[in-house]
């Protein structure tokens, strides 16, 4: 039993305010990511919960358990860092080890873990380096060995994969996802990288200005975003969010955007009174065709293989992010026409809600 309970949880340095009274439970086993712009709260956040940091109010449970008085040692968690934090003159093994030594489990006992995790994180035949010299990804590899053999309820992982380069990041970011397979513990990952947040994660937890915006899994978030911050924050490129007249088509909402009518199918039923409104459309909801309702001036074009992301202004000057197919003839300063998937089109309201598809999901 390893559930983590975080209830109303507030946290303030000096005068700032950081988390605001942050409620949040986690399952046994859930691999949980904390997703959200630089500052936002998600590493204090992570350090309350392994005890690096205190709480203002509030408390938090780890397996039906209050830890919130406990000391870091006390409370089943194992922390890896983003810059690793091994001991330069120390061995891989003896970095692993070292974390054990005063606790009171046997040298056998020790021994045994360490060649686990090894053999787990395919370390074998790098525990007698130092880290001087190991690779990145090997450094980390040991910086997580090093919480495994702990055998933590809890992993708790801070930016792990932010100083490698993007194809060790890749690659790591493909083991950390098998070891979850294989460890089955509940483990939260504080990441400002949604790819990490949406491959990694059972869910995620969206925060901005010392609050959870949305709890969901990965799919929940990028086809039903709570409000029009996670709309714009999570998928890259971002959604396209421009400002739209709504009117009733039948019971689903048509929104017009540059004089053309896109009709939606966000039901008028729910919707609020209200004529502040803004349409989002994510860009590969947005295609480039010669049948498409609305005319576009090309300003840059993005050729990334496999498609093309082709960045255009329609007549009254709204910016519109579209994709074409990987070999695409568009070249800057063209005037092309774009055909919109209303049906995958999204709603927010004056205060930010967003309002989806009735079969988005
Ligand atoms: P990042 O992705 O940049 O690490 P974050 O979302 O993890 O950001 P935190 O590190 O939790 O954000 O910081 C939240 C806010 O608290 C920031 O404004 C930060 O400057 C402030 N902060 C963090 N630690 C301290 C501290 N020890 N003393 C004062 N302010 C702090």
């Amino acid at each position: 039993m390893s559930g983590i309970d975080i209830r109303n949880v507030s946290k303030a340095f000096g005068q700032t305010l950081v988390l605001d009274d942050i409620s949040l439970t986690i399952a046994d086993d859930e691999f949980v990511a904390f997703l959200g712009p630089s500052g936002c709260g998600k590493t204090t956040l992570l350090r309350i919960i392994a005890g690096l940091e205190t709480l203002d109010s509030g408390e938090i449970h780890i397996g039906g358990r209050r830890v919130d008085d406990l000391a870091p040692g006390a409370r089943g968690v194992a922390l890896v860092f983003q810059n690793y934090a091994l001991y330069p003159h120390m061995t891989v093994a003896d970095n692993m080890a070292f974390g054990l030594r005063n606790t009171g489990v046997k040298p056998a006992e020790i021994t045994r873990r360490i060649e686990d995790a090894a053999r787990i994180l395919e370390l074998d035949g790098l525990l007698a380096r130092k880290p001087g010299e190991l690779s990145g990804g090997q450094k980390q590899r040991v910086a997580i060995g090093r919480a495994i053999v702990k055998n933590p309820d809890v992993f708790l992982f801070d930016e792990p994969l932010s100083n490698l380069d993007a194809a060790l990041r890749m690659r790591t970011r493909l083991e950390l996802a098998q070891l979850r397979r294989r460890l089955k513990t509940t483990m939260i990952l504080v990441t400002h990288d949604q790819v990490e947040a949406m491959t990694l994660a059972d869910r995620i937890v969206v925060m901005k200005d010392r609050k959870v915006q949305q709890v969901g899994t990965p799919m929940d978030i990028y086809t039903r975003p709570a409000n029009v911050f996670v709309a714009g924050f999570v998928g890259s490129p971002p959604m396209n969010i421009f400002r739209a007249a709504v009117t009733d088509t039948g019971g689903f909402a048509t929104a017009s955007v540059a004089g053309q009518a896109v009709a939606t199918k966000v039901a008028m039923k729910g919707l609020p009174a209200t004529s502040d409104w803004r349409l989002g459309l994510r860009p590969e909801s947005v295609s480039v065709s010669e049948t498409g309702q609305l005319p576009a001036t090309v300003e840059f074009v993005e050729r990334l293989g496999e498609r093309t992301l082709v960045y255009t202004r329609l007549s009254d000057g709204t910016v519109v992010t579209a994709e074409d197919k990987g070999i695409s003839r568009v070249a800057m300063g063209d005037t092309i026409r774009l055909h919109v998937d209303g049906a995958r089109a999204h709603l927010f309201d004056g205060e930010g809600r967003g309002y989806h598809a009735v079969d988005a999901q």
